[in-house]
């Protein structure tokens, strides 16, 4: 079985216009494979090394990287694992070998049963989010920046000011809140989907349901007229 820590919580302030200061979370999933999720700004070593060995790992014992997308504050020590398989938004290479992989074409690259990377674009063109089923409180979701922080469940705009494509971001957000319980944003305190969230989304599914099956009834009505 899984377990999941965030080794450090990303965040994000305003400064006033035009600036920000920004640090993505940096996430460990300790199980079979031990695997880091975002790695941080270029400054973060010594947290991440410091959070590792509260759990006695080593940069070497970790398997797997994956960083959500190319940001400067998700990618900052990717150097600590050169070991590791490592992901990068839709690449993957282990050393200088890369493997093929269609996160494109909507295809999850399975680490093993329990842990999934599945593509989840719209922050970029080209983001990835891990999934963690079976774990001490369900599935958990490590997002990136699909998710800013809880509050942008209530506050859209919190999201989509910095989405490349909002709408492929809107229809992510809905899949990973049906799917998980837990989610860790790219720059806020990890959450529990609140059971509104979810009813609403079966509200929306069940209304696309219904009116594709009265379109196809209304359809095939007027084919028979
Ligand atoms: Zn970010």
């Amino acid at each position: 079985m899984y377990e999941v820590f965030v080794i450090k919580e990303g965040y994000s302030t305003s400064e006033g216009p035009g600036q920000q200061k920004a640090c993505g979370t940096c996430t460990l999933v300790k199980g079979p494979h031990n695997i880091i999720v975002d790695t941080g700004n270029p400054w973060d070593k010594d947290t991440i090394l410091q959070g590792l060995a509260k759990h006695d790992i080593l940069p070497s014992n970790i398997g797997y990287v994956v960083c959500t997308h190319g940001h400067s504050d998700h990618v900052g020590n990717l150097n600590l694992f050169s070991n590791a398989i490592q992901i990068v938004s839709y690449d993957i290479c282990v050393g200088d070998q890369y493997l093929m992989h269609d996160f494109k074409e909507g295809i999850p690259y399975e680490i093993d049963d329990d842990v999934e990377v599945i593509p989840t674009p719209g922050h970029t063109g080209a983001d990835v989010s891990v999934i963690v089923k079976g774990t001490a409180y369900g599935t958990v979701a490590i997002t990136g920046d699909l998710f800013e922080c809880m509050e942008d469940l209530e506050n859209p705009h919190l999201w989509q000011q910095s989405s490349e494509k909002p709408e492929l971001q809107e229809q992510n957000r809905a899949d990973i809140l049906q799917m998980a319980d837990i989610i860790i944003p790219g720059h806020g305190s990890m959450f529990q989907v609140p059971d509104s969230c979810k009813r609403q989304m079966q509200m929306v599914l069940l209304f696309e349901e219904f009116s594709e099956s009265f379109q196809i009834s209304t359809f095939s009505q007027k084919a028979l007229e």
